[in-house]
């Protein structure tokens, strides 16, 4: 078994559309980034390269690519789960978290668990938690996103 941590954050910004988790979420400001600035797909993109021992997000994606400029986040989970398979592992957990003072994100997490099922990680293994920060630091003064993620990963082994 391998495990991975990842984090990310992005500073909120209008202008922007908001995507966490895959999902579109309807809110007045959004993700400053090269992509979409999905917090939570690069936290759980950032858990994935971690558990493999593959550097991380940056190294497989820069940001001075123009294929990511403005891309889903969710594109570049699929290759990121290729390389999982092919080093001869299966997802078999992955848990995480989303700091975010605004907008309330909990109606939305079935939506991101439906995004993530449909880049390869299926809802019944992937959780996801909404927290506020509280109104302390940066997420809690709305000035920016976090996201947090562990993950487990399986050796595939023939029977
Ligand atoms: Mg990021």
């Amino acid at each position: 078994m391998r495990i991975g941590i990842g984090y990310d954050s992005h500073r909120l910004a209008e202008g922007r559309r908001l995507i966490i988790g895959g999902v579109d979420i309807p809110f007045e400001k959004g993700l400053l980034g090269h992509s979409d600035g999905d917090v939570l797909c690069h936290a759980v993109i950032d858990a994935l390269i971690g558990a493999l021992g593959a550097g991380d997000i940056g190294k497989h994606f820069p940001d001075t690519d123009q294929r990511w400029k403005d891309a889903s986040s969710m594109l570049l989970l699929r290759p990121v789960l290729e390389l999982v398979h092919a080093s001869g592992y299966s997802v078999a957990w992955v848990d995480s978290v989303v700091i975010a003072e605004r907008p309330r994100l909990f109606p939305h997490i079935d939506s991101m668990k439906a995004a993530f099922e449909a880049a390869g990680i299926p809802s019944s293994r992937i959780n996801i938690k909404a927290k506020t920060n509280e109104g302390m630091g940066f997420a809690g003064r709305g000035e920016g996103i976090a996201a947090q993620a562990v993950c487990l990963l399986e050796e595939i082994t023939a029977h």
